[in-house]
This record gives C-alpha cells, structure tokens and sequence, in this order.
C-alpha cells in the first residue's frame, strides 16, 4: 500500500529541502524523495560550497603571496598549493552541511526516501530507482533543478573539457585553462585557478564579461583580471574543441573576425545549466512546459493542480535567475501557501545577485541601461573603493559601488557594486530596494567607521554631487 502524506517534495536542493522544512513546520506530513547520496544539492555538494570553500583557498593564497607587504616572511620562498588538502577541505566542509541537513530532516520528522521519483498520476509519486515504492500525496513539490549543459558542436568528455561538476575537484592545478562563458561561474573559476597558478583565458560570445552586471561593473572586472593575468576574449565565438591524450585545441572566432586557437590543459565549459525533467514523468501528466522547464504561476503553481514547481527547473514565463537563494525564497513561498497562509509574490527586481571572483561582485535592482530604458530620468553615484580608508588597510582597493536612483523622486533603483566584501555590502541594497529608500534616507543612514559600508554611503552623497572623500 502507498504511504501517504501532505506534501511530497522531489528533489532535496536549496529549493527541495527548504519547501520540506518549512512545510513540517507548518504540520506538514512530508516525504521528499532525493536520488543523491547526500541532501543539499547543486548547491551544497557541485555548486556554490565547494566554489566559494575554493575560493578562501585562493584568498589565503593571495594573502600568502603578497606575505612581505604584511611583514610575513616566508622563509622556504613562494608558496605553493597543495590540492589533496584544498580538496580535502573543502569536502569537510561540503559532508558538514549536507549533514547538517540529515539531521534538520530528523528534527522536523521528514522521511528522506532515497530514490528517484517519476510522477504517477494526480498525488501519485512513484519511487522506481532506489527505496522504490508507491507515495500518496495531497500536494507535490518539484524541485529537481537544473544540470550543466554544454553548447553545440562542443562534447564535454568530463576529462579534458569539462563542467563546473569537475572544476571543482581538479586533482591538479592545470597549467593552462580556457573558460567557456563569462557569467558568475565562469568568472568565478577563472579567479580560483589563476589564483592557484594557472594561466586563464576566458571567452565570452557577448561584448563584455558578466553580461547581467552593469556595465561599468563588466569594465572593471575586466581591467582587474587584465592586472592579474587572466586574458579576457570577449565578443568572441568558440567554433570548436578538440580533445587529445594531453590537452584541448580550442577555435575561436575573435570580435574582430580572426580565428584563433588556443592550446589548453583544459576547457571548462560555463555556459548555463538546463532544467532536470527526463524521466519525471511532466509531460504524461500535462504540465504544461516552456522550453524544457516547467512552467508555473507567480505563486509556483504548474498547469495541474496540487503540482507546484520551484527553483532552477521553473520558469514564469521569461527569465528566472537560476540562483539558491531564489530557490529557497520561493521554497518557503510554496509551503506557506499549501499551509493556506497569506502570501504575495516575490518581486525579481530585488534579487540580490553575488559573484564571488576576485574582485568580488554585489548587485541588486536595475541597471543604468535598464533603468533608462524604463524610461527613468537617472541619477548616478559612484565611489571608487581606492580611496576607502577600510580597503586601504585590507589592501583591497579595486573597484567601486555605484547607485543609479530616479531623478525625480530620488529613489533607489539599483545598487552595483565591485571590490571587497561586495557580496555582503548588498545586504543594504536589498533592503533599500525592498523598503524604497530614497537616496536621502541613505545618506542620512550612519555607517560605522572604518567599514566597507562607508562606500554605499558616499556613493549615495556622490549621487547628489556631494560625496564627502572625493
Ligand atoms: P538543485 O540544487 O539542482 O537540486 C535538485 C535536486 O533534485 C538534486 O539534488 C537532484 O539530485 C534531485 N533530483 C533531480 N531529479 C530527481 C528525481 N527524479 N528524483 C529524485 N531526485 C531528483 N547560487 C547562488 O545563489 N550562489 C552561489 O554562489 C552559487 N554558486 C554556484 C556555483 C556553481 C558551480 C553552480 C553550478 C551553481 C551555483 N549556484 C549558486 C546556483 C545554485 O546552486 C542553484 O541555483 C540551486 O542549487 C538551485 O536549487 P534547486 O533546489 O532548484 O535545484
């Protein structure tokens, strides 16, 4: 006979187990079937953990190098890395939170049902690989996100070009890398490995690197790995990889209509990911699809009822940001209103976005072209970290954090930020946003001294023409 319960949830990542949890908390009887050997997913155990873990490594490597600026001396030379310990690291912490998760699920009395799940029919989960056996179910949740995806003409062979699945567990530092793609992986792979030594080049087929940024942003980052070694081809096409026994012939149709090749260790492969659906049994069901993802109302709701999709497997209808913290906002989101609680849509201007390449990169709102292009009359206000009393001292002075706001009711409409501790600093941009601060309110706010913080303030004095330290 099948086990029935309130809610089943297919897939255990940052949107999957948010759902499960919040949903037990509400008194929710709540089965979620994973086919993982750990819960957490993309996030936890291929995504952002084992990056932004490798990241600190190539912070403290970057701390290590510049040793004599600190008055550290390194009495056997230059340092070097060591990956079986890097890595080593790196899965404690990954096991740590996965774990840490196991026992959530324990505290909130949600059965972990280890197996792949394929929808049976309305509140029919079949699990057909694993702990297999029939689930009841008054609502269900799929969360089954999304997988690295390559583009055509190009077969990732998972040893010589590969996908952010392998990046992140490289035996050896590759002497010379090629990245495919500019977004937030991308760039993010380039800072840890040029960091630990290797020589990178990153190609991106659009005008500028970190495309979703704002435009200033996309400049200085390039300026910044142009200062650090990291060779940036943008506006450039990849026609074709050709893996052999000791590396990877890369060709590439330059910006000015040349093609090059380039000869590589490795190719990394960092142009998206897709929707995780085959074999999910959506399409016998009739939910409706949109190029392969599900398609779902603003209140996560697909075409049939009692199915609700979340995370990077949905989209409502155009661009949804395939980000954890997305995920989880619209995990809660669901549960709450399968609860029968009140709740409002979530508004996608006020995502923050984070990528963690070096110099770290914070953003959230609208950008000086999308506002405009909204028709607003913008105001801009930008203050360069360099001469940031906080950043001195931490030796991190690249990069700024600008704030566009509209004219005429002073308003904040995005903040952009490049430069040390950018993915924290966003925190406040957030709220700014979401509580529509006026670019007075923020000026008026005291941020503490010395502090990275200072920079969104005297970005938002720039932005009336009157910051103080410029
Ligand atoms: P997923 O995390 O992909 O989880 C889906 C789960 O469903 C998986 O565990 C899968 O095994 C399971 N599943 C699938 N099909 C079935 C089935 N039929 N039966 C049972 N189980 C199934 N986002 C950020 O916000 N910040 C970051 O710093 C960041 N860094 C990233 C770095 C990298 C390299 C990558 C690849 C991604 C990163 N992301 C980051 C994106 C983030 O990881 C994803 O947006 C997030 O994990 C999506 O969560 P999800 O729950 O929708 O799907």
């Amino acid at each position: 006979m099948a086990t029935a319960y309130d809610v089943v949830v297919i897939g255990a990542g940052t949107g999957g187990y948010v759902a499960a949890i919040r949903a037990a908390q509400l008194g929710k009887k709540v089965a979620v079937v994973e086919k993982q050997k750990s819960l957490g997913g993309t996030c936890l155990i291929w995504g952002c953990i084992p990056t932004k873990a490798l990241l600190e490594h190539a912070h403290a490597m970057k701390v290590v190098q510049h040793a004599e600026e600190w008055g550290v001396m390194l009495p056997y030379g230059q340092p070097a890395i060591n990956m079986q310990t890097v890595h080593a690291r790196k899965d404690k912490v990954v096991a740590g939170l996965t774990k840490g998760i196991e026992f959530l699920f324990k505290k909130n009395k949600i059965d972990w049902i280890k197996g792949t799940a394929r929808l049976a029919g309305k509140g029919k989960v079949d699990v057909v690989e694993g702990e297999k056996q029939s689930l009841e179910a008054r609502e269900i949740i799929i969360a089954t996100g999304s997988a690295p995806r390559s583009v055509p003409g190009i077969e990732i062979d998972h040893r010589r070009i590969i996908t952010s699945d392998e990046a992140i567990h490289l035996p050896q530092v590759p002497k010379t890398l090629v990245i495919l793609g500019s977004g937030a992986v991308g760039v993010e792979f380039a800072s840890i490995y040029r960091r630990f030594g290797s020589e990178g080049t990153i190609i991106e087929l659009l005008p500028r690197l970190v495309p979703v940024e704002d435009e200033a942003v996309s400049a200085e980052l390039e300026k910044s790995f142009k200062k650090q070694g990291i060779r940036s081809l943008t506006g450039t096409k990849v026609t074709k990889a050709t893996a052999g026994a000791n590396g990877v012939d890369v060709e590439a149709q330059t910006a000015d209509g040349k093609t090059e090749t380039l000869s590589a260790d490795i190719l990394l492969v960092a142009t998206g990911r897709g929707p995780v659906t085959t074999g999910l049994g959506v399409e016998a069901l009739g939910i409706q699809m949109e190029k392969g993802y599900v398609k779902v109302d603003s209140m996560y709701r697909t075409s049939v009822a009692n199915i609700s999709a979340i995370g990077d497997v949905i989209t409502l209808g155009g661009a949804h940001p395939q980000l954890a913290h997305v995920s989880s906002a619209e995990a809660i989101l669901v549960a709450e209103r399968i609860a029968g609680q009140e709740v409002r849509p979530l508004n996608y201007d006020h995502v923050p976005g984070c990528t963690y390449c070096d110099p770290e990169i914070g953003s959230v709102g609208l950008t000086e072209a999308e506002a405009k292009k909204r028709g607003y009359d913008v105001r801009i206000g930008s203050f360069p970290f360099g001469v940031l009393g906080r950043a001195k001292m931490a030796g991190e002075s690249d990069g700024f954090v600008k704030i566009v706001a509209d004219k005429k009711y002073d308003e904040v409409l995005g903040v952009h930020m490049i430069g040390p501790r950018s993915t924290e600093l966003v925190a406040e941009a957030v709220l700014a946003l979401r509580l529509e601060c006026t670019v007075e309110e923020l000026t008026r706010t005291i941020h503490a001294h010395p502090t990275f913080s200072e920079a969104v303030a005297e970005a938002a004095h720039a932005a009336h023409g009157a910051a103080i330290h410029m």
